[in-house]
């Protein structure tokens, strides 16, 4: 019989039954660390405690993403708002000459970080796992009118200042940049 003894790592994580019944098509010695059925070794599936079964995974992205349509439309409305406000700022300060290159730089993960805080501020403990997408969505769409259509305008007409319409849309990709890694965490 089967030898191998597992040190269970926390209690919780042993009496957790994963869903679905697992049944591995080949006998196996390995056993799942969270239901102990026996595993499969093409099915096993690593963690930091141990292999699991696939239903283990399946059921841990389940519980661990709970924000319903509501969590993401006020997502989308708290970054397309903000992105608005954003996209202003950006072109200020791309119109203040020599400096805004490096304030730019300054202000677009500050950003970032000030619509991801509100995102998770609305939304309080949960959690999408494409909350940081249609965040990002949001905020481009909110800022493109300060910041990409005046880009484009001056690209059009071959305007000689085209370089510098291009300052706020550097902000741009950095705020946004910076949204999906706060977001993401
Ligand atoms: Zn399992």
């Amino acid at each position: 019989m089967n030898t191998v003894t597992t040190v269970p790592t926390r209690e919780a994580d042993v009496a957790f039954d994963c869903p679905g019944n697992y049944r591995a098509a080949t006998p196996s010695t390995l056993r799942c660390a969270k239901c102990d059925r026996p595993l499969a070794v093409k099915d096993a599936q690593r963690t930091p405690t141990g292999y699991v079964c696939p239903y283990y995974v399946k059921a841990r992205v389940a519980t661990f993403y709970t924000a319903g349509p509501r969590h993401y439309l006020l997502a989308a409305l708290i970054a397309f708002g903000l992105g608005v406000g954003i996209g202003l700022v950006l072109q200020l300060v791309g119109r203040i000459g020599f400096f805004a290159l490096l304030l730019t730089i300054f202000v677009g993960p500050a950003a970032g970080s000030l619509i991801a805080e509100a995102i998770r501020r609305a939304n309080g403990k949960e959690r999408g796992q494409y909350i940081w997408l249609v965040a990002a969505i949001a905020t481009v769409i909110g800022a493109a009118y300060f910041t990409v259509l005046p880009a484009l305008v001056a690209l059009l007409v071959g305007s000689p200042g085209f370089i510098f319409a291009l300052i706020p849309i550097v902000g741009l990709v950095l705020t946004v940049g910076t949204l999906i890694a706060r977001l993401k965490l």
